[in-house]
């Protein structure tokens, strides 16, 4: 299927929705018969409702986790160095997906908290960026987008929280935030 150049798309900001609106593409695309992956740098080690979701979408998507969870919170029982070299593992496999023949869409979830968090370097995900084949999409999600990789993309959208839940003291929803 003939889609014309790859975009580079860029999903950042303190609102929820980075992740979500990651997976409406890998939704959307599946629709044409599209194929691609996503990668999870950050996210690992409990459960959520993608991880299901994602054998209904193959083989057209699959979802590759490697990251530890996230890194700093309450029940993170994890050093740096594991939460890094989960990290320098995810960056290995986004450099080998972004080059298949295979993939439309490429989806590197929480790339840009993982280089935020100095998990990887910024200059790895403009590596992958010049890595990846020109018909490719390639969706990055996740806070604090360095300003080198906004200025590299195509679309850049920026969830600004008015409020959420967890605020009121409502803690995270099945099905809706995991
Ligand atoms: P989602 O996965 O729901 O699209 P996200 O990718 O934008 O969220 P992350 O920073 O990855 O946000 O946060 C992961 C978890 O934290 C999710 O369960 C999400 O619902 C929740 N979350 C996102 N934004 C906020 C916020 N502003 N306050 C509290 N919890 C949030
Ligand atoms: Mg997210």
């Amino acid at each position: 299927m003939k889609r014309g150049d790859g975009l580079i798309i860029v999903n950042t900001g303190g609102g929820k929705g980075k992740t979500t609106a990651a997976l409406g593409i890998a939704l959307r695309a599946c629709g044409y018969g599209l194929h691609g992956v996503m990668i999870q740098f950050i996210k690992g080690s409990w459960f959520y409702g993608e991880k299901k979701s994602f054998k209904r979408l193959y083989p057209n998507f699959k979802l590759i986790t490697l990251g530890k969870g996230f890194v700093g919170i309450i029940d993170d029982k994890l050093t740096f160095s594991e939460h890094k070299k989960a990290a320098q593992e995810a960056l290995e496999i986004a450099k080998k997906e972004v080059q298949k023949e295979e993939n439309d869409i490429v989806i590197l979830d929480e790339i840009n908290y993982a280089a935020k968090g100095k998990l990887i370097k910024v200059s790895d995900i403009i590596d992958i960026i010049k890595l990846k084949r020109k018909e490719m999409d390639l969706v990055l999600t996740g806070n604090y987008a360095n300003k080198k990789i906004i200025d590299l993309a195509d679309t850049v959208t920026e969830m600004k929280e008015i409020k959420h839940a967890f605020s009121k003291g409502k803690l995270a929803k099945i099905g809706i935030d995991f």
